[in-house]
């Protein structure tokens, strides 16, 4: 009945039954034809080969019988004997012929039940089945006292045994069909013994499937079906547990999906109401943006245009509104094109960035614009494009750029200007610097310092003109293209010559100083500036400069340079020639106030000053230091024979004498009227008082011509004194010596003497 309600469901579990019963059949009807087939063909084959082992046991009974009676008879060829005992075998119903050879094998007797059946004798000739299947033959020997005398050949019929055998053969035929169809039958039947408990389970399964769980399979056996059932039962277990769950799990998820329904039909109208406001908002920015002064532009991944507002076609010269999908490169330069891409490369990382850019339009014209790029991404993260907000600024970068030359230009100017601030206060420097300078070595000094600072690219070399000579001595070379000339003649030179500045700008084209030539490299310049003051030539300044330009990159600005760069050079020859000829005159009078005019010999007062300064050196060394006093013997009177001019002359001789006479380190002074001073630092009393006699002697010596007359035999007196034995200080040892120069006057004239111990005279 339940098949009938659930027809799938029945028709499922009828087709298993159907099957598994089909199946059982259909594995088991080959082996009941198998031994069906065994039975009926095994069976008579079985019963045959007993029987004829029965019948030819039999057969060689009656052979060793008949054998044994036919004996007798064979021997004595007894006709009558033969047929006797052929009628006692005749009894056995079996016995169908009887052939009787002799022992060369001739038939000699023979007897046959009937004449119908043909026994060919050659085939009896031995034991077994003849080939006909009707007789078996049995062929014995007989023999008297073990010596065969002849054979007998018995034939037994199988007639009967044939007709039991086919009667038997078909009560066995039917035994195995009915065997097999029992067979059948019981296989039938077991097997839906076997299905039957699945008939159950599936019962129960389809009123479970009907929705009563609580329902479980009553299968209690415990082979592999009762297995199966409690595997079935536990199965329904966790079903009913799942589907508890799932109940619960579907009531939860309906309450869900409600709320969810509920929120969802809620986000849907505020997404309208949001979608809406979008749309008045997008309607909102495109006016805007349509209306907005800036361009706005934008571009996808490739450059090209995928969006220009009013402003931007106005920038990109579109008045036909043709500007979406045509790409950048078109308003681009190669260059700026590049620029563009790289600003891509940038948007693709999140990168915003303001840049110039310049465009080229069709036209030909250009325009500079201000972008303001911003990147745009997928909701995947995937860069799209890029929002460029445009302004123009082709005339505010003309204004920049005229604003930024005018203003380079002045940053030029006032480096100029502090360049020439510099070399001015450098120049005033250097002025500053030469006052201090006491002598020509300072003065040297202070013009390379000056020089190495005011022209740090330039080479230069000064040449100092000494004593007023005709040659100018090189006194200073810094930086030399080449080795100098040491030595200048003035002729050498067309500065000096003219006592003007020369220039050399063009090697090629001006005519070189001949002591430039050779020594001034290819595009290079010179200058030399004679150095002079008030008509005197001091020296020469020599300037070699540029010497890292070449003559190509000479231009305006080069001889602009070029003419401060000469300014500079003549002020600083200027100042250099003022100084020089300020420590000229300086040394000058220096020498004018330390200088006895007429002897040229140092005065007292520079031996008052030298006298001390000695003195400490020597303290300081260790050394000695001896002073000499000498003086005219009656000086007067050469004067009043000779006059003052020859007083003078010979004063000038006698200075001339001291001075040959004295190394070149002592100092000689005259120490007033006919009187003489020689310092001589580091010589003991003893040798200075070898000297002292050495320069008495040799004015001694001395003879003056004066018109006709000679004036000779002229003496001097002389006192010596040394440190440390005469004193500490000059002035002490001045008038130790000078008591010395008394004594040697009141003790004759004409000779030495040395000063006292204790300062005075001995
Ligand atoms: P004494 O041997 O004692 O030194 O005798 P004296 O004549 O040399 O000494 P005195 O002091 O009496 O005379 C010095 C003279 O030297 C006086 C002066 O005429 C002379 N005299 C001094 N200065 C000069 C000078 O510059 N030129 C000349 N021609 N004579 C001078
Ligand atoms: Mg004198
Ligand atoms: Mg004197």
């Amino acid at each position: 009945m339940a098949e009938e309600n659930r027809p799938g469901q029945s028709t499922l579990f009828s087709s298993l039954r159907k099957k598994i019963v089909f199946k059982f059949m259909l594995i088991s009807f080959p082996f009941l034809i198998i031994i069906s087939v065994l039975i009926s063909i095994l069976t008579p084959y079985w019963y045959r080969r007993e029987a004829l082992r029965a019948l030819e046991d039999k057969g060689r009974s009656i052979a060793l019988i008949a054998a044994h009676s036919l004996a007798p008879a064979v021997v004595f060829d007894d006709r009558q004997a033969m047929e006797e005992v052929f009628a006692s075998l005749s009894q056995s119903p079996v016995v169908d012929y009887v052939f009787v050879f002799d022992s060369t094998g001739r038939e000699v007797a023979r007897y046959q039940r009937t004449r119908e059946v043909i026994i060919n004798p050659e085939e009896v000739r031995r034991s077994g089945l003849l080939p006909s299947n009707q007789h078996l033959n049995q062929y014995q020997q007989i023999s008297v006292e073990g010596k065969a005398i002849g054979y007998v050949a018995i034939g037994l019929s199988l007639r009967d045994l044939n007709h039991l055998l086919g009667h038997i053969r078909r009560v066995i035929w039917l035994s195995a069909v009915i065997i097999f169809l029992l067979g059948l039958v019981i296989i039938y039947f077991l097997s839906r013994l076997v299905s039957r408990p699945l008939r159950q389970m599936a019962r129960t399964a389809r009123e479970i499937a009907g929705g009563n769980f609580s329902l479980r399979a009553e299968v209690q056996t415990s082979d592999e079906v009762g297995v199966l059932a409690r595997s079935f039962n536990t199965m329904l277990d966790e079903l009913e547990a799942s589907l508890n769950k799932l109940k619960e799990a579907r009531e939860t998820l309906e309450t869900r999906v409600e709320e969810r329904t509920r929120e969802l039909r809620d986000q849907v109208a505020q997404k309208e109401a949001i979608a809406q406001k979008l749309k008045e908002s997008e309607e909102l920015f495109r006016n805007m943006v349509e209306t907005l002064g800036e361009g706005v532009v934008i571009v996808d991944r490739d450059e090209n245009i995928l969006f220009a507002n009013q402003a931007a076609r106005r920038i990109f010269n579109d008045f036909e509104g043709k500007l979406e999908g045509r790409n950048l490169k078109e308003f681009t330069s190669p260059q700026q094109f590049e620029l563009i891409r790289d600003q891509t490369h940038r948007r693709r990382q999140g990168l915003r960035d303001v840049y110039d850019l310049e465009l080229t339009l069709a036209d030909g014209s250009r325009k500079t614009v201000i972008v303001n790029a911003a990147p745009e991404f997928d909701p995947n993260g995937q860069f799209v494009s890029t929002l460029a907000v445009m302004t123009e600024i082709t005339e505010r970068k003309k204004q920049e750029l005229a604003l930024s030359e005018a203003k380079q230009r002045l940053e030029e100017v006032i480096t100029e200007l502090e360049k020439r601030n510099e070399q001015n206060r450098l120049l005033l420097e250097m002025g500053d610097n030469f006052q201090i300078a006491g002598s020509e070595e300072e003065a040297i000094e202070v013009i390379k310092r000056y020089a190495l600072k005011l022209f740090p690219e330039e080479g230069c070399l000064l040449y100092l003109r000494r004593d007023r000579g005709k040659f100018l001595e090189l006194s200073c070379a810094l930086k030399p293209p080449s080795p100098p000339v040491d030595l200048l003649e003035v002729n050498d030179c067309w500065a000096l010559k003219k006592s003007m500045p020369s220039f050399f700008q063009d090697p090629e084209k001006d005519l070189l100083c001949p002591h430039l030539k050779g020594s001034l490299p290819p595009n290079q310049m010179a200058a030399c500036l004679p150095l002079s003051s008030a008509g005197e030539t001091l020296g020469l300044l020599v300037f070699f400069c540029c010497p890292e330009k070449s003559k190509s990159a000479r231009g305006p600005d080069f001889l602009e340079t070029s003419r401060q760069k000469k300014d500079l050079m003549l002020s600083f020859a200027q100042r250099t020639a003022m100084s020089l000829a300020n420590i000229k005159l300086q040394q000058s009078l220096k020498e004018q106030s330390i200088r006895d005019p007429l002897t040229g010999l140092y005065n007292r007062r520079y031996l008052e000053e030298t006298m001390d300064r000695e003195l400490t050196r020597a303290r300081r060394a260790g050394q000695p230091v001896s002073v000499i006093m000498a003086d005219l013997d009656h000086f007067k009177k050469i004067n009043d024979f000779y006059g003052h001019e020859a007083g003078d002359y010979f004063l000038q001789m006698i200075a001339r004498t001291l001075q040959r006479a004295v190394r070149s380190e002592d100092i000689v002074c005259r120490y007033g009227g006919e009187e003489f001073t020689v310092i001589m630092p580091g010589l003991s009393l003893e040798k200075a008082l070898a000297r002292a006699e050495m320069i008495l002697n040799s004015v001694r010596h001395l003879e003056l011509v004066q018109g006709n007359t000679i004036i000779q035999n002229i003496t001097i007196s002389v006192g010596v004194a040394s440190y440390p034995e005469h004193g500490e200080r000059g002035l002490e040892l001045v008038q130790a010596a000078d008591l010395a120069l008394l004594r040697a006057k009141k003790e004759g004239r004409n000779r030495v003497r040395a000063a006292g111990k204790d300062q005075g005279e001995t």
